[in-house]
């Protein structure tokens, strides 16, 4: 339909004057005989209906006529002639409107002068028109009923029409909000949906409330908001420094404000959605943008979007929750590798298949030397930081089919898949002889470190039977001076 697909138009940047007018109700007369075209104007002219008065398009033939639907919109009833250029052009014409343009929302009232060519029982049957007039009963007070009520109509359909749209967007942008994997994602899909329900470019930030008070006089910051995501002019917000000064100190103003009141907010720039989660204190989406002229449907559909966006938030929510607890469940907070818990996890059925299927496997455990005087000179910081470089290199040096993990204190252990036992002591030993020339600066000092390890690639089908038989080797290197290979 070309005049209701677009029912929520993006207002235009503040009105020049305060009161602006309503747009007329367009009507397109359809007749062959210019005298019904100005009895028409003269009768309709100066009707006011709903404070919008009536904008009268003129065509001359069926053709005239389609030329006119085709190009312009907005047009709410035709008056329409039978005879034209055939003697059934007018209902021909019905077919072209309804059928090949879609236009199911225009009233057309058709009128005729030779009643006995389009009998009424057949033409209101047969075609989709709305009303029916013999032109010899169609005085000036009928015609303006019958206008009337055929405007009345008209806005009646827009209105479910808007409705209807603005719910199948709801429907459509919401359920893409619930396959997303990062809050990131999500904050951005909730911006480009928001945008596209209220049919304006991508500008907006979306935030959640810190646990700080929030009530704190000083717009000019952006302390206890936290910023989910941002697009378009608020690109830069991801990056603002909480407690520095914010350029868009009136988005900040309209977040705060939201946030408090847990309310959906409108101002002539700006929507601001409040979002209602559980495990937030409370989020909010803003967008430089507002639906045009906004009635109480509107204001109920942009309810309906909030609630939908804040059970897909609350879904997000979770999702992060869930997968950070996953994440601390089986990595290990200092180096970021997989610690001792999922390496067995994984290197238990890793292990035994190897073993079933008699291919080859090594499983080494690495032990900084003499780590406790690193700590001892250098301090504790020192020391986290140097397991960090040693993980850092394990896991740059080792493919990521292999399982590289911190075991406990300063012990890693690698499960490396497909290695024969002379590319393994290769492997390992050039880990070795790379850390043992490698500068590590801490502050103004510079640390050495090496390692002792034990590689075992005799493969049995437990995996904590080839991790003593390594752990063994790496205690006998050390015995032999440490800073070395073994294997068996
Ligand atoms: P060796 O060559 O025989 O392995 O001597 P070592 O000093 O490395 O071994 P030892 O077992 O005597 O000391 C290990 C030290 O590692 C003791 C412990 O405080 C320290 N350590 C364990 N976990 C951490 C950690 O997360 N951070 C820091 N900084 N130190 C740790
Ligand atoms: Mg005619
Ligand atoms: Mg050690």
């Amino acid at each position: 339909m070309t005049d209701v697909t677009n029912p929520l138009r993006l207002k235009p940047s503040k009105p020049v004057e305060p009161a602006r007018r309503c747009k007329d109700w367009r009507i397109l007369i359809v007749d062959d005989d210019e005298e019904v075209h100005a009895v028409t104007r003269m009768i309709l002219g100066k009707v006011i209906y709903k404070d919008r008065g009536i904008t009268m398009l003129s065509a001359y033939s069926a053709k005239e006529a389609s030329q006119i639907l085709a190009r312009e919109s907005g047009i709410a009833a035709i008056l329409l002639d039978v005879v034209m250029e055939s003697d059934d052009a007018g209902l021909q014409m019905v077919k072209v409107i309804r059928e090949d343009l879609g236009n199911l929302a225009v009233r057309i009232i058709l009128r005729t002068g030779q009643p006995g060519q389009a009998p009424e029982e057949r033409v209101i049957i047969d075609y989709d028109i709305n009303d029916y007039k013999a032109k010899s009963e169609l005085t000036a007070q009928k015609l303006f009923t019958t206008v009337i009520a055929a405007l009345r109509s008209y806005e009646t359909i827009l209105s479910l029409e808007k409705n209807k749209n603005g719910l199948t967007k709801i429907l459509d942008s919401t359920s893409t909000l619930f396959q997303v994997s990062s809050i990131q994602n999500f904050a951005s899909g909730v911006l480009t949906q928001l945008a596209g329900f209220l049919d304006c470019q991508p500008n907006g930030v979306i935030c959640a409330q810190l646990e700080q008070d929030l009530s704190v006089a000083n717009n000019r910051e952006c302390t206890g908001i936290q910023i989910l995501g941002a697009a378009g002019e608020y690109s830069d917000c991801m990056t603002c420094p909480m407690d520095g000064a914010c350029k868009h100190s009136e988005m900040v103003q309209l977040i705060r404000q939201a946030l408090s009141d847990k309310k959906t907010q409108m101002t002539d720039d700006y929507t601001v959605l409040y979002l209602e989660t559980e495990s937030a204190q409370g989020s909010a989406a803003l967008l430089h943008g507002t639906l045009g002229d906004t009635d109480e449907h509107d204001r109920k559909l942009l309810e309906v979007f909030s609630s939908k966006i804040s059970i897909a938030l609350a879904n997000a929510l979770n999702y992060q929750k869930r997968t950070s607890a996953e994440a601390a469940a089986t990595t290990d907070f200092l180096t970021g590798l997989n610690n001792r818990r999922q390496l067995l996890r994984i290197g238990v059925p890793l292990v035994s298949s190897a073993y079933r299927m008699n291919t080859q496997l090594a499983v080494a455990v690495i032990d900084i030397d003499h780590f406790k005087r690193i700590n001892d000179t250098w301090g504790h910081d020192a020391g986290d930081e140097v397991l960090r470089i040693v993980g850092a290199l394990l896991h740059e040096r080792f493919r990521s089919s292999d399982i590289v993990a911190r075991y406990g204190g300063e012990e890693f252990c690698v499960i490396a898949s497909n290695l024969s036992p002379i590319s393994a002591f290769d492997l390992f030993d050039d880990f070795r002889k790379t850390l043992e020339k490698m500068i590590i600066e801490i502050g103004d000092t510079k640390v050495y470190v090496s390692v002792s390890i034990g590689i075992t690639t005799k493969v049995t089908d437990h995996v904590d039977t080839m991790i003593s038989a390594a752990d063994h080797l790496l205690y006998q290197a050390k015995h032999e001076g440490r800073n070395r290979v073994l294997i068996d």
